[in-house]
C-alpha cells in the first residue's frame, strides 16, 4: 500500500515511476504471500481515506461499486474499557477486505502516466553508482538505475542491512511489542441480522477484545484480539471459546448459527519505529516510507492511514526530493509522531510490553481514559472528540477542550451518572434503549459472567432480566 501510495505521489512532472513488487499480483482480489496479514481485517480510518482519495481521485467510488461498506464509525456497537460509548454520527469510512482495497488502488495507479507496477520481481540489494545514482539490484534480472528509491517493502524492510554496507551508521530503533494475537473468521451474514453496521470490543490489558466488520458479498470479518496468554489460536473451536469469553455476548451470537469459514491468525503486531531522520548526512535520493520506516500494533488502525500521509508528504516535497532527503525524511517522521504516540501510549499499559512510557505519552493516554470514561457514561462530546483524534482528523489539543476539562471535574466530584446503555446489535437482541426513552429501560447482558474490575461498572451484573431505571440520553 505505502509504495502504492508513494507511486501515486510521484507520479507526472514527467518522471517515470517504477513500483517492484515481489509477488505476482493477483488479477482479482486475493490474499498473497507477500502480504500475510490480509486475511485479518483493515479498518480505514477516515483521515487514511480522504488522503487516498486526494492521491487517486475516485478510489471512494470504486470502493464502493466493487462491494465496499460504508458505515459511519459512530453507528457501530462500541464497547470501550469503561463500557458503551454513545451511538452518534462521526466519521464515515469504506469498509473491505484488504485485499480487494489494494486491488482497487492498485487499478488506479496502474492508469497513472509513467507508472509502471512490475510484479513478480524482488529487490535483493541497493548500491550507489559512482555517478552518485542509485542502483537497485533484483533477482534474476538486470539491476535498476534510478534518481530517487523509495523503501516501501513493509515490516520486514531490508534497508537496514544495505545501508550499513553502504557505510552509513545503524539509525536508532523504537520497539513497544504488546504481543498482541489476531485470530479472524469469515461469515455470512444475512442481512438485517445485526441492528448496526459493526461491532467493536476494545481489548485492555485485562480482557480480549472483539471486531466484526461488514465486508464486500455479504460477508462480515469477525475478529478477536488479545495480548499476551489471551492470544487467540487458529483452532475454530478455540476461537468459538474466545468469542464466548468476550465481555459481551454479540459477537458469539453472531457466529452462531453461521458455518464458520477457517480461522486466520497474526501475531507480527509490535510498534517497530526506525529513527532514519536522525542519521546523520542522509543520503540524496533515498527515502523510506509506510511500515518499512514504522510499524504499528494494527489494532489503532493507523498503518494505512499514515502511509497515504507520508505519500502527501513526498507529492509537497517539490524540488526538495531530489535535493535534501534528509528534510523530507524528518517532515515524514513528523507524520510518524502522533500515531506513534496513540499506539505506544496504550500498548505499554500492558504488561507484555517492556519499556517506560514517556511522560508526556503517559499522560495523554491517562487523560484519554478519563475521557473514555465520560464517553461510557454518556458524553457525546467526549466520545466524538476521542474519535477525532483517533481518526486521525484533529490535533489532541481537541481532547483539551474547556468543556470536556470542566465534564471530568463535574464527574470527579458528583460522580459519572449512569452508564451509556448497551444498543441493540443484533436484530433479535430486545428493543433498543433509544426507542423507549420515556420508559427508561436499559437492555442489561443475559448471560452472568466474570468481569475485569474496569468493566463493572458499565452494566450491572444481573440474572439477564430487563430492568426498569434511570435513563440517559447520551447527549
Ligand atoms: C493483523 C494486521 C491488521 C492490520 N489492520 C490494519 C487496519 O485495520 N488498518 C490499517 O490502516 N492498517 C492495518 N494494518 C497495517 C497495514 O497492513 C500496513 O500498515 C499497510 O499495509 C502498509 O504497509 P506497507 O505497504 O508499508 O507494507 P506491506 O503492506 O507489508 O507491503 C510490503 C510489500 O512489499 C513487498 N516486498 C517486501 N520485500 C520485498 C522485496 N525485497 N522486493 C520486492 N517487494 C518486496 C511485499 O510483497 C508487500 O507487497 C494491519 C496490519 C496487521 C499485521
Amino acid at each position: 500500500m505505502a509504495g502504492a501510495f508513494a507511486a501515486a505521489a510521484l507520479a507526472g512532472h514527467g518522471r517515470r515511476v517504477t513500483v517492484l513488487e515481489r509477488d505476482t499480483l493477483p488479477a482479482e482480489p486475493a490474499p498473497r504471500r507477500g502480504v500475510p496479514q490480509g486475511r485479518q481485517p483493515h479498518v480505514f480510518l477516515h483521515r487514511g481515506l480522504m488522503a487516498v482519495e486526494e492521491l487517486l481521485p475516485g478510489v471512494d467510488a470504486d470502493l464502493r461499486a466493487a462491494g465496499g461498506v460504508p458505515l459511519d464509525t459512530g453507528d457501530m456497537a462500541w464497547l470501550g474499557e469503561f463500557g458503551w460509548a454513545p451511538i452518534a454520527p462521526q466519521y464515515g469510512i469504506v469498509s473491505a477486505t484488504r485485499p480487494l482495497f489494494e486491488h482497487v488502488v492498485l487499478r488506479h495507479v496502474r492508469a497513472l502516466q509513467g507508472v509502471e507496477v512490475r510484479d513478480g520481481t524482488a529487490v535483493t540489494g541497493l548500491e550507489r553508482a559512482s555517478d552518485g545514482r542509485w542502483v537497485v539490484r533484483v533477482e534474476g534480472d538486470e539491476p535498476l538505475s534510478a534518481d530517487l528509491v523509495v523503501d516501501a517493502s513493509g515490516r520486514s524492510s531490508r534497508l537496514p542491512v544495505w545501508l550499513e554496507r553502504l557505510g552509513l551508521p545503524e539509525a536508532p530503533v523504537s520497539q513497544v511489542n504488546a504481543h498482541v494475537g489476531y485470530a479472524t473468521a469469515e461469515v455470512r451474514v444475512a442481512r438485517g441480522r445485526t441492528a448496526v453496521p459493526g461491532i467493536a470490543f476494545l481489548q485492555t490489558p485485562a480482557r480480549a477484545g472483539g471486531l466484526a466488520l461488514p465486508v464486500e458479498g455479504d460477508r462480515w470479518l469477525v475478529t478477536t484480539v488479545g495480548s499476551g496468554v489471551l492470544r487467540p489460536g487458529r483452532d475454530r473451536q478455540a476461537f468459538v471459546d474466545a468469542l464466548v469469553g468476550l465481555p459481551d455476548d454479540a459477537l458469539a451470537d453472531l457466529v452462531a448459527d453461521t458455518d464458520l469459514g477457517e480461522v486466520a491468525i497474526h501475531r507480527q503486531t509490535g510498534n517497530l519505529r526506525h529513527h532514519y531522520e536522525q542519521v546523520r548526512d542522509w543520503p540524496d535520493g533515498l527515502l523510506v516510507v509506510g511500515d518499512a520506516l514504522c510499524a504499528f500494533n494494527p489494532v489503532y488502525g493507523q498503518g494505512i492511514t499514515v502511509a497515504a500521509l507520508e505519500a502527501l508528504v513526498l507529492r509537497d516535497a517539490g524540488p526538495l526530493l531530489r535535493r535534501d532527503a534528509g528534510l523530507i525524511m524528518r517532515r515524514l517522521a513528523k507524520a510518524v509522531d502522533l500515531p506513534w504516540r496513540i499506539a505506544t501510549g496504550e500498548d505499554l499499559r500492558y504488561p507484555a510490553a517492556q519499556g517506560s512510557v514517556p511522560r508526556a505519552t503517559a499522560m495523554f493516554s491517562a487523560w484519554t481514559r478519563v475521557l473514555g470514561r465520560l464517553s461510557a457514561h454518556g458524553s457525546v462530546e467526549a466520545q466524538v472528540s476521542i474519535g477525532s483524534v483517533y481518526h486521525l482528523m484533529a490535533s489532541p489539543l481537541v481532547l483539551l477542550h474547556p468543556s470536556l476539562v470542566a465534564k471530568a471535574l463535574r464527574a470527579r466530584l458528583l460522580g459519572y451518572g449512569d452508564p451509556t446503555p448497551r444498543p441493540r446489535i443484533l436484530g433479535t437482541d430486545d428493543p433498543p434503549p433509544l426507542a423507549l426513552p420515556r420508559l427508561g429501560i436499559q437492555r442489561i447482558p443475559r448471560r452472568k459472567r466474570g468481569r475485569s474490575s474496569e468493566t463493572s461498572g458499565t452494566e450491572p451484573e444481573s440474572d439477564g432480566k430487563t430492568v426498569i431505571g434511570e435513563f440517559q440520553t447520551g447527549s
